[in-house]
């Protein structure tokens, strides 16, 4: 973990953002040649010799849109990836921690988190990577500084050997 890691990864979100949302855009354009054409050839022929080209082309004009559906959820997670990375507030580590039960990591399935410690639940996209504000600064045996929110530090202070854990003022009780 390290700074120059976040910056990097925010700068590669924010570079990749267009060229993803462009070719979310060419599949969306895809998708509505595929039904068009589908719907020409329904309208030119409505007998059973074209059957299953008629359902070859709906086939793939239904990938063709879950395929649109996956970029646009690729899309939110860079989104997300610029708003919090961008946001020297948070703290932005890359695996989700619970903010009630300080160091407690969540556990994940499909696009679910939850903790295993109070059952509270939210969306992966909302906890991935940490939002919680930053509220301490880890500092590790090379002297690399991190801000980091009160579940990671707490998490940090237990799995870091050597390194010192300075709690803002107003922090210390974190959440
Ligand atoms: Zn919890
Ligand atoms: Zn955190």
């Amino acid at each position: 973990m390290s700074r120059q890691r976040r910056e990097r990864a925010l700068a590669a979100a924010t570079r990749h953002r267009p060229g993803v949302a462009r070719l979310r855009a060419d599949v969306v354009e895809l998708e509505r040649h595929a039904r068009d054409l589908l719907g020409h050839i329904r309208g030119d022929l409505d007998d059973d010799y074209l059957l299953s080209v008629r359902s070859g082309l709906d086939h793939a004009a239904g990938q063709l849109g879950q395929l649109a559906d996956e970029l646009g959820r690729q899309l939110a997670v860079l989104a997300r990836v610029v708003e919090v990375l961008g946001d020297p507030a948070r703290c932005g580590l890359p695996w989700p921690v619970c903010p009630h039960c300080l160091g407690q990591g969540l556990s994940s399935s499909g696009r679910q988190s939850w903790c295993p410690g109070c059952r509270r639940r939210w969306p992966t996209l909302q906890v991935d990577p940490c939002p919680w504000p930053a509220v301490a600064t880890v500092t590790d045996r090379e002297g690399a500084e991190l801000r980091l929110c009160a579940s990671h530090t707490r998490d940090a202070g237990r799995r870091l050997v050597g390194a010192t854990v300075a709690w803002d003022q107003r922090g210390r009780s974190g959440r």
